[in-house]
Order: structure tokens, then C-alpha cells, then sequence
């Protein structure tokens, strides 16, 4: 994808603030941060949003879940997080790189906005 702004990170032509990396996923800083601790966590390969992905690799999908995982241990979130899939225009997803938002470091209210 020539016009994806994720595409772009994953291609090293637009910097980030890496967490995590492996073969398949990314993980980096949110740059607008909604709680002290806001990762976006994405596969490398372009999928629009979570629907394609999983009608995608099963692999790739719990690989996905696994990496989450293993980025919200990384970031000490052990007292709980959040995971986010925006999905579509009803659901605010704004990049159309499947994502997940990891949140956490605080106390985070329910139900979101
Ligand atoms: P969405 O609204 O699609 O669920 O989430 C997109 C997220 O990407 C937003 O939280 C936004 O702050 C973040 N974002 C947008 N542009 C950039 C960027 O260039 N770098 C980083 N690190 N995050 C971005
Ligand atoms: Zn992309």
C-alpha cells in the first residue's frame, strides 16, 4: 500500500518510537497519547482493519493477539490495560492499517466515549 501512513512506518520512511518488533508485528508509540502508556500494535503486511486480517492467516491473527501480549508485558502494564480495534467509520478507526491500541499506566473509565 503506496499511500498507507503505517506502510510507511513499517518501511522506515517515517520515524517512530519503536516498543517491539519480530518478523510480522510492530509496536510503537501513539503520537497523540490518550494514558501514560498508548502502544499501537500492527501486523507488517497491510490489512485494512481486523475483519480482513482475520479472514486473512489464522496464524498471523493470534500471532497479532500474542504480540499484544507480549508488548503489554514489556510495558509493565501488570495492575490491567485496554486493547482498542477501531474498526471502520462508526467505530473512529482514522488509519486504514489494522491496529491495536494498548492503553494503560492508569485508571481508565467505562464506557469510553
Ligand atoms: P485510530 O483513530 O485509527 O483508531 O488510531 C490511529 C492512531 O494513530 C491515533 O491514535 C493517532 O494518534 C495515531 N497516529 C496518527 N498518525 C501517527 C503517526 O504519524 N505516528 C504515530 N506514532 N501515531 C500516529
Ligand atoms: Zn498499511
Amino acid at each position: 500500500m503506496n499511500d498507507c501512513l503505517f506502510c510507511k512506518i513499517v518501511a522506515k520512511e517515517i520515524p517512530c518510537n519503536e516498543v517491539l518488533e519480530n518478523d510480522d508485528f510492530l509496536a510503537f508509540r501513539d503520537i497523540d497519547p490518550q494514558a501514560p502508556v498508548h502502544v499501537l500494535v500492527i501486523p507488517k503486511k497491510h490489512f485494512e482493519d481486523i475483519t480482513e486480517l482475520t479472514q486473512g492467516d489464522s496464524s498471523l491473527t493470534s500471532g497479532f493477539m500474542e504480540f499484544v501480549s507480549q508488548t503489554a508485558k514489556l510495558e509493565k502494564l501488570d495492575k490491567g490495560f485496554r486493547i482498542v480495534l477501531n474498526t471502520g467509520p462508526d467505530g473512529g478507526q482514522s488509519v486504514q492499517h489494522v491496529h491495536a491500541h494498548v492503553l494503560g499506566g492508569r485508571g481508565l473509565t467505562w464506557p469510553p466515549g
